[in-house]
C-alpha cells in the first residue's frame, strides 16, 4: 500500500471545493452533510458542525487524529457524524477520503430500506459497485460506526436507513465521485422501477465481464449484484417505440425505412387495429383497386 496524501492547504482547499459541489447539486440542505480527507497515516481535515457546506472557509476547517482528538480547530467543533468517518479509515486504511450528504433520491431509497443492489448499469457496477443499506440508528450515535464497520472494506458507499449515503475512496476526488455515483445510480433506478417501469437486468455472464473490467482496473471492492436474470434480455436491437408504428416499417417494403430486426418485433399482420403492415395495406388496395375494375 503505498498512500499519496494531500498537503493540509490542499486538503482544506478540496474539502471546501467539495462543499460547494455538495451544496449545488442539492445532496444537502442547511448545515448537512461532512466531508473529510486524510493528510498523513493518522490525520484528517474535516468539516465542522454548524455551517453550510456551501459555505465554509477554511478557518472553519477541524484537523483531528484517527483517534478522535481535535488538533487543530477555528470557533467551530467538528460534526457528531465525524465518528463514522473515524470508523472508516480505522477499518480501511487504504481510504484517504470520506463524504456523507442527504442527497434526495438515495435517502430516498435508504428510507424505503432499499439496497442499491442490480446489475442494470455498467458504470455503476464498475466504478461503484452494489450499495447495501445498513439498518438505522441515531445521526451521530456510536450506533452508526458500528453498523457500517463490516462493509468498509469490501464495498465502497452504504445508505444509511432513514439518514441518507456515506460514500470513501483511496482520494478525498474518489469519495465525491462514488457519491454523484450512489445518486445517479438511485435516480436510474426509480426512473426505471416507477417512471418508465422496465429495466433490462445485466445477465450473470454480462456481470461476470464487467466484474473483470473492475478487476483489471485494479477495483477490489464493490460487491456483486444480489440476482441477476440467466439469460441476457438486452441482446436484439430496439427500433421504433410501438408495434404500431413499427409495423409499417417492414424490410423489403418499398420506401421503408426497415432493418433487420424489424421483422421479428413487428406484430401479426392483422392482429390489431393498428397491425397492418405496409404490404397487407398494398395488397389489399391492389384488391379494392382490381374488384373496383371488374365491377366498373
Ligand atoms: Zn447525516
Amino acid at each position: 500500500m503505498n498512500l499519496k496524501f494531500l498537503s493540509d492547504f490542499e486538503a482544506k482547499e478540496l474539502i471546501l471545493e467539495i462543499g460547494r459541489r455538495m451544496y449545488t447539486k442539492n445532496y444537502v440542505a442547511a448545515n448537512d452533510g461532512n466531508i473529510s480527507c486524510k493528510t498523513g497515516p493518522d490525520t484528517i481535515w474535516t468539516t465542522p458542525t454548524g455551517v453550510s457546506k456551501g459555505y465554509m472557509k477554511g478557518d472553519d476547517l477541524v484537523k483531528m487524529g484517527l483517534d478522535g482528538r481535535v488538533i487543530q480547530q477555528g470557533k467551530l467543533k467538528p460534526s457528531s457524524e465525524i465518528k463514522m468517518h473515524l470508523r472508516v479509515y480505522n477499518e480501511n486504511p487504504e481510504v484517504c477520503g470520506v463524504c456523507h450528504a442527504h442527497p434526495p433520491v438515495s435517502t430516498s431509497f435508504a428510507i424505503g430500506g432499499i439496497s442499491l443492489d442490480k446489475a442494470i448499469y455498467p458504470e455503476a457496477l464498475v466504478n461503484l459497485g452494489t450499495v447495501p443499506c445498513v439498518h438505522y440508528e441515531a445521526p451521530g450515535s456510536q450506533g452508526i460506526p458500528d453498523s457500517i464497520a463490516p462493509y468498509c472494506t469490501t464495498h465502497n458507499a452504504l445508505l444509511l436507513a432513514n439518514h441518507g449515503a456515506l460514500a470513501w475512496g483511496a482520494s478525498l476526488m474518489e469519495a465525491w465521485y462514488r457519491l454523484e455515483s450512489v445518486e445517479h445510480y438511485a435516480m436510474i433506478l426509480m426512473y426505471t422501477g416507477n417512471i418508465i417501469g422496465k429495466a433490462n437486468v445485466l445477465s450473470c455472464d454480462q456481470v461476470r465481464e464487467l466484474v473483470k473490467i473492475r478487476e483489471k482496473l485494479g477495483i477490489r471492492t464493490g460487491g456483486l449484484p444480489s440476482c441477476c436474470v440467466d439469460r441476457a434480455t438486452n441482446l436484439a436491437d430496439v427500433g421504433g417505440s410501438s408495434g404500431g408504428a413499427r409495423a409499417l416499417c417492414v424490410a423489403g417494403v418499398p420506401g421503408g425505412t426497415a432493418g433487420p430486426a424489424d421483422t421479428e418485433a413487428a406484430p401479426p399482420a392483422g392482429s390489431a387495429k393498428t397491425g397492418l403492415s405496409a404490404l397487407d395495406i398494398e395488397s389489399i388496395v391492389r384488391e379494392v383497386v382490381s374488384a373496383l375494375g371488374k365491377n366498373g
